[in-house]
């Protein structure tokens, strides 16, 4: 099991931050193409709470480094284009964004997050020509596994989809991060533990895995209201993620054990504001799991 902090590090000798960017991209689950409102569990902000509002990259490049650099002396970054659907929109203006981006030296490299079911033809020669310039990461929900609960959360793609973008995106040489949430209404520990052997079938070469948030503003949010169900415990979660990492190929790069939601959208669970103490209750039950007897 590998960890995102410390392969950048052995990578560029240094530790490496994110720049959270934005591509002005809307989502064809929220602009009515696919349908309105999104996902049952994303907020206005399409996933991405931080990013800033659509200034030119250079500028928007520039203001994120200032932050973090005053803070840390950071040198290298990761230009993370998170909220909606970056691939969705014309690819002539996408491609200059992001060749702006790669452009940059201290730019090592170019994280897209997107929909499966935008990747057409022209968005994949766009990532082929991007990925020959620096490394890109192309970032993707599945969320789950199990249809029944992906037609609940309204995510508007098949697994069969998601599997094939997988494919494309190998076949041209950019590195795909999955993204799964635990905790689905009505999902069961193996429900989720299927979600985790689904995502290792398809070798990605990271993993984001995180507690469903359920935020203000969303249509969780009011079925949460109206009807609350038991959400997982801090320990429950941190049991399931210890048996998941056991799942997944040990080449797979784990970038997220938990989410980083803005704290004052989060109604439920309230325990997943306290991501030290989450982080803690993960690495107590990775170790009690490796030194169970019998176990591996
Ligand atoms: S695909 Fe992503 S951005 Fe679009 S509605 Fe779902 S979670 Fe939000």
């Amino acid at each position: 099991m590998r960890y995102l902090s410390d392969v950048l590090k052995e990578k560029y000798g240094e530790k490496v931050y994110r720049l959270t960017l934005s591509s002005g991209c809307t989502c064809p689950n929220r602009d009515g193409t696919l349908a309105r409102g999104g996902c049952a569990f994303c907020s206005e902000g399409g996933s991405g709470e931080f990013a800033a509002a659509l200034r030119s990259i250079d500028e928007q490049i520039d203001e994120a480094k200032a932050l973090i650099a005053k803070k840390t002396g950071a040198k290298k970054f990761i230009a993370y284009f998170q909220a909606y659907s970056n691939t969705y929109g014309d690819v002539g203006r996408l491609e200059k964004l992001y060749l702006e981006a790669t452009a940059r030296r201290e730019i090592v490299t170019l994280s897209l997050g997107t929909r499966p079911d935008c990747l057409s033809d022209d968005v994949i020669g766009m990532l082929e020509r991007l990925s020959k310039i620096k490394p890109v990461w192309v970032e993707m929900g599945l969320q789950t596994a199990n249809e029944a609960t992906a037609q609940r959360m309204n995510r508007c793609f098949s697994n069969e989809c998601y599997a094939e973008a997988v494919q494309k995106l190998h076949s041209i040489g950019c590195d795909v991060v999955s993204h799964l949430i635990f905790g689905f209404p009505d999902e069961t520990r193996e429900d989720m533990l299927r979600s985790v052997r689904y995502i290792a079938a398809l070798r990605p070469e990271g993993v984001k895995l995180q507690m469903l948030n359920i935020l203000t503003g969303t249509r969780l949010a009011e079925e949460y209201a109206a009807h609350p169900w038991r959400l997982l415990t801090r320990e429950e979660y941190a049991d399931i993620i210890a048996e998941a990492l056991k799942l997944l190929p040990d080449e797979t790069v784990i970038h997220r054990l938990t989410g980083d939601g803005r704290r004052d959208m989060i109604i439920a669970p309230e325990w997943v504001k306290d991501k030290k103490r989450t982080l803690n209750a993960i690495h107590r039950a990775i170790s009690r799991d490796s030194s169970s007897p019998g176990r591996a």
